[in-house]
């Protein structure tokens, strides 16, 4: 492998979808980066691998929404560098008790946002998805157009593949151990496990669940976050359903503002099988971990996800 410099504008610290996606912006603005990763690229310990991760505009916080609007351009400008697409479009689906504050919060995010947006009851939800959701009666459904499913693994590699494409130098199996603040000359330093040094004269860190670590390693602090474990499941759609969960066939990604929240989205994993499955997320009953050799982290309870199946009109088989 050639030798790497050692100087740089700016140094980006963890490669997950973040990090990645950082040293493309900066590499495309002319900045010369350094993006270093502690494990192999493309790793499935950290947050940013998988086939789907839900995409959507409607989010309680005002400043989400504005962000992801944003950032809808952007992604259509790196799919166009890099000729194939990581973003799969659908509609989105929020539901839950219309006096949900998150819910209220949603909506009232959509209208200070411009956001085209409809709020309707169970029987024009039962309508507008051919009858695949069936919420309680005394629920309602905010249906926008701005949804859809990431894959996440793709991404990281499509903005690692533009990053080098616009001169930014990637390494893996790089630790970072230290960071300073270069008195002499001003910038940072960054040192790694084994033994490499870097000048930067900005650095940048995005190394996800790992921070706590990470901070405490460079400056003795404990930061007082604590990383979740995260669990997936998978329903398998029974046989003659396939298409009405399709993103092909206007499948929404959703998320429920019952509790426990749900959110989900149609699959995009496993090709041979595609569309048979349907991704979920909760949030409850999420437990602390260290982050390590796990791909994703917590296991939440099987009711919590038992509520989908009434939602999702037992169409759904096995997990
Ligand atoms: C199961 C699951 C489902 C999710 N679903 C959704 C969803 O549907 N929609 C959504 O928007 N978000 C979702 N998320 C959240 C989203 O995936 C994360 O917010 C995102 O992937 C975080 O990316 P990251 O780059 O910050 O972290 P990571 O992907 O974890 O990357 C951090 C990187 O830093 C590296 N690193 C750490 N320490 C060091 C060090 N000292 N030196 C060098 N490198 C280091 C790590 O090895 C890692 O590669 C989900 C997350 C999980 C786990």
């Amino acid at each position: 492998m050639e030798s790497v410099a050692k100087e740089f504008d700016v140094i980006v610290i963890g490669a997950g979808i973040m990090g990645s996606c950082t040293a493309y912006q900066l590499a495309k603005r002319g900045k010369k980066v350094l993006l270093l990763e502690q494990f192999d690229f493309l790793h499935h310990r950290g947050s940013s691998h998988g086939e789907s991760r839900t995409i959507r505009c409607t989010y309680p916080e005002d400043y989400y929404s504005q962000m992801v609007l944003e950032s809808a351009k952007l992604w259509e400008e790196a799919e166009a560098e890099i000729g194939y697409r990581v973003y799969f479009k659908t509609g989105h689906l929020d539901m839950g008790v219309p006096s949900d504050k998150s819910l209220q919060a949603v909506i009232a995010s959509c209208e200070s946002n411009l956001i085209p947006h409809r709020v309707v009851n169970r029987e024009q939800v039962m309508h507008e998805f051919s009858g695949v959701f069936d919420i309680p009666e005394n629920w309602i459904g905010l249906s926008t157009d701005l949804g859809g499913v990431l894959k996440p693994t793709k991404a990281v590699s499509m903005f690692q593949t533009l990053a080098i494409k616009n001169g930014a130098v990637l390494r893996d199996y790089m630790e970072v151990t230290e960071i300073k603040k270069d008195y002499e000359r001003g910038g940072i330093t960054v040192g790694t496990k084994n033994g490499s040094k870097f000048w930067g004269e900005k650095c940048v860190v995005t190394v996800g669940a790992w921070m706590s670590k990470l901070v405490k390693t460079v400056s003795n602090r404990v930061l007082p976050i604590k990383p979740l474990h995260t669990s997936i499941c998978y329903w398998r759609i029974k046989d003659g359903y396939q298409d009405k969960f399709s993103l092909e066939d206007g499948f929404p990604s959703f998320s429920s503002y019952g509790e426990p929240y749900i959110y989900g989205t149609p699959s995009l994993e496993f090709p041979v099988i595609s569309a048979v499955k349907i991704k979920c997320g909760g949030f409850l009953g999420h437990e602390p971990v260290t982050p390590c050799f796990l791909a994703c982290f917590a296991i939440t309870s099987a009711t919590e996800f038992a509520l989908l199946f009434t939602y999702l009109k037992l169409l759904l088989s096995s997990s």
